[in-house]
């Protein structure tokens, strides 16, 4: 599948519809379709990037904007003080789905560790 027609291009281009809480230049943040916990975010680059696998020196802005916007939205939306955790799945054996780079934002239960 080349990075046009991956499914989150698609979201972003609005071609497929999303329950978004965060958008901006560089990044889109929305509700996972199918979610793992209570709250379940998946924060987006909007660079094509297929996974963490790609990301070189020359990336380090949007990989640091993606926690950011995780740690803001676990504030804005109220989790921050229970707790949260941040995936990021990287090729077949950690299970990544989507070949466009995606950090999964859970939180509203208790997590173990070490995760499955
Ligand atoms: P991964 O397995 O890490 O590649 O994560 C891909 C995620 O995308 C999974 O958690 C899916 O539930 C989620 N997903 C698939 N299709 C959609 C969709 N149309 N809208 C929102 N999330 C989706």
């Amino acid at each position: 599948m080349s990075q046009n027609d991956n499914l989150f291009k698609k979201i972003m281009r609005g071609e497929i519809p999303s329950s978004k809480v965060y958008e901006d230049d560089e990044i889109l943040a929305f509700r996972d379709i199918a979610p793992a916990a209570p709250v379940h975010i998946l924060i987006v680059p909007k660079a094509p990037l297929d996974s963490l696998d790609e990301l070189t020196d020359d990336d380090a802005m949007i990989a640091g904007k993606l926690l950011i916007c995780a740690s803001k939205l676990a504030k804005e939306l109220g989790f921050a003080s229970n707790g949260y955790r941040c995936v990021i799945n990287t090729g077949k054996d950690a299970g990544q789905t989507v070949p466009h780079l995606h950090l999964h934002l859970l939180a509203g239960r208790e997590f173990i560790w070490p995760a499955g």
